[in-house]
């Protein structure tokens, strides 16, 4: 029971992208779950660990196992959990359930006590409750905003919220790009408008700096890590590491229109103000961006002052107001708005920010997106659409098929095989960028009898990759004319058993923990008299493709590849099929899936790395994006799909 609660915490936190884990617990039952994070550390006994060894704020996702805080602990643990806990960072505590020293709802009563004596704690603290197991209490604990972005992740039937925990208010100001609790008045003495001090001592950060980190922070990826990323004037506040690349121009640029044409994003803070004709500088950035791009304004007093005025003391032009959208005249062209409202982490003062976008969707799903999160007010200002306005996406069929799934709030999970590993190439490296850049794990599936020594140690640092046996030597032992079978009926037991056991121990010995126990075989085909083989080397899984024949029922977790990306010739010649099959063939079995009551399978895209051209590896790309732009789709790890625990749940 445990092991699902963790499993379930695992999968909740990954999605909302938790990369460094701290586990309190037996190292059995806590490893595994998180076994995509970017590190994971596991401490076995609580009582020796505290303080705990490590960094203040460097933890994304704490999870304590059952019978581990013991309730004489509660005392010490829980300032160590403030303290370690990202801002964003959420803890599940599984509290001592009978026959412990204490019942597990005095328990929590005391947890709650011990919580709210916490003075040093200075962030607002919201827990909900999971019920119904046996007695036990679960607590997920953490900032509101992070709390409730997890709530979905959990069945309705065990979710109690309770009202916020802990509110201290005024110590929970907080600098959110460096944790600075002591503010300066800014340049020129300036007093933010609620009569606090706007500057942060220790990294000089202003309102507006703080606020479009915010915002950037609560976006999730597929707005950001794809793009190219204009940035106009001061960089603070933007972390250039999350955009794919990064040009840096001055407002004189801006004035000048000395600016390429082929951004993603543009980021604009506190500058037009300073532009004599700042409508056609704001004309300009526009036109800088690519057809689903979008420019991201702050106005600092836009929330002060109802009208805009032209002030004339150089170098400040304009102070701008609430009509700050009429000022820009976007009603009147084809531009979407996301106005958004925000509280200023470091001085409390209410900031808007302001999206503009050509394209509808990235307003709609920046809206639902930051609309999840109670520390944003969001309205969108859109443009009637236009019929055949703009060329027609092959993309938008599974966008729509996907609205339906993020509509119903079911999770939609998806999983990524790749098949023929044997060395290090260029290809696999780009497998791997792909993989890290779209933080999508690869199940790779390797031919043990070609793969060289050095495997093992070339792929060490590809964190999303895990390892497969595919067949043995990808050699077909069928007549000409029969379908292509490494397995087929005809060969013998005696030899077919020492390739597959031979080939295990070759791939566990080059991959140790990154070996996972699941067969692949080649051409997707093995004969039905060779599965009991698997289970005697005790494979936990096997893969294939969903329209071979279904063999008979084994111990063996099955799970398929639904979508093969390219289409092989009668010479073993590959070619990407066109991304409006792929994309057909995608929503075809989604909507299947969808109007299943079970709970859905994760649909498997198979490629082939050392097969794919500039075309398959950017269908790739682009399914990554789209599907990163709802949050109900989950890129499942092998590790994750081919457990135990969703056998038995199966
Ligand atoms: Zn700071
Ligand atoms: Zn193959």
């Amino acid at each position: 029971m445990d092991f699902e609660l963790l499993e379930q915490h695992y999968a909740a936190t990954y999605a909302v992208q938790a990369q460094r884990v701290l586990c309190i617990g037996t190292r059995q039952n806590m490893a595994v779950p998180y076994q995509a994070a970017k590190s994971v550390l596991v401490i076995d006994a609580l009582a020796s660990a505290l303080p705990l060894p490590v960094e203040k704020e460097s933890i994304d996702a704490l999870c304590v196992q059952r019978d581990v805080l013991q309730v004489d602990l509660l005392w010490f643990f829980i300032p160590e959990m403030l303290r370690v806990l990202s801002p964003t960072g959420t803890a599940l505590l599984i509290v001592p359930s009978p026959p412990s020293a204490m019942a597990g709802e005095q328990a929590a009563a005391m947890l709650a006590d011990v919580l709210a004596a916490q003075e040093t704690a200075c962030r607002l603290l919201e827990w909900f409750e999971l019920t119904g197991h046996s007695g036990t209490v679960v607590l997920v604990i953490g900032p509101p905003g992070a709390v409730g972005r997890l709530a979905p992740y959990y069945p309705d039937a065990h979710l109690m919220w309770s009202a916020p925990l802990l509110t201290v208010r005024g110590a929970s100001l907080r600098c959110n790009l460096c944790g600075g609790q002591r503010f300066l008045p800014g340049p020129g003495g300036r007093i933010a408008s609620n009569g606090r001090p706007p500057r942060c001592q220790e990294c000089g950060s202003l309102e507006r700096h703080r606020v479009v980190q915010k915002v950037l922070a609560a976006l999730q990826a597929g707005f950001l890590g794809e793009r190219s990323l204009l940035l106009v004037g001061d960089t603070t506040g933007v972390p250039t590491a999350w955009f794919g690349s990064v040009d840096r121009v001055s407002l004189e640029d801006v004035a000048a229109a000395q600016i390429p044409h082929h951004y993603g994003a543009v980021i604009a803070c506190h500058v037009l103000g300073f532009v004599r004709d700042d409508r056609a500088a704001f004309d300009r950035l526009l036109d800088t961006l690519l057809a689903d791009g979008w420019l991201m304004c702050v106005f600092p007093d836009a929330l002060e002052q109802d009208i805009s005025i032209d002030v004339e003391h150089p170098p400040l032009f304009h102070r701008y107001g609430r009509d700050v959208i009429a000022r820009f005249d976007c009603m009147g062209s084809e531009l979407h708005v996301l106005e958004i409202e925000m509280r200023d982490p470091g001085s409390g003062v209410q900031m808007a920010a302001h999206i503009y976008t050509r394209e509808p969707r990235i307003v709609r799903q920046m809206q639902r997106w930051l609309g999840m999160d109670e520390g944003f007010r969001v309205r969108a200002q859109m443009q009637p659409e236009r019929r055949g306005a703009t060329a027609k996406d092959p993309f938008s069929p599974l966008r729509a098929e996907l609205e339906l799934w993020q509509a119903s709030g079911r999770s939609c999970p998806f999983w990524w095989r790749d098949d023929d590993l044997v060395c290090a190439s260029p290809e696999l490296n780009k497998m791997a960028l792909l993989a890290a850049e779209a933080r999508v794990p690869v199940l790779a599936a390797v031919i043990p009898a070609h793969t060289d020594g050095r495997l093992g140690e070339d792929t060490m640092g590809m964190a999303e990759l895990s390892f497969c046996q595919h067949g043995y030597a990808h050699k077909s032992h069928v007549a000409a004319g029969v379908p292509s079978s490494e397995f087929g009926n005809g060969r013998q037991l005696s030899e077919v058993a020492r390739e597959i056991a031979e080939g295990r121990q070759r791939l566990q010995g080059l991959f140790g923990e990154r070996f996972i126990p699941v067969f692949v075989p080649p051409w997707n085909r093995i004969a039905a008299n060779f599965i009991p083989l698997l289970e005697e080397y005790r494979f936990l899984g096997l893969s294939q493709h969903r329209d071979e024949p279904s063999l008979p029922d084994s111990k063996l977790i099955t799970v398929h590849c639904d979508i093969e990306i390219l289409l092989w010739s009668a010479a073993s010649k590959a070619t990407c099929k066109p991304t409006q099959t792929l994309v057909l063939e995608l929503v075809k079995r989604l909507a299947k899936l969808r109007t299943n009551a079970m709970e859905p399978e994760p649909l498997g895209v198979l490629t082939h790395h050392r097969a794919m051209k500039d075309d398959a590896w950017l269908f790739m790309h682009t399914l990554f994006a789209v599907t990163a732009e709802f949050s109900v789709v989950r890129w499942l790890p092998a590790a994750e799909i081919f457990s135990t625990v969703r056998k038995g749940v199966a």
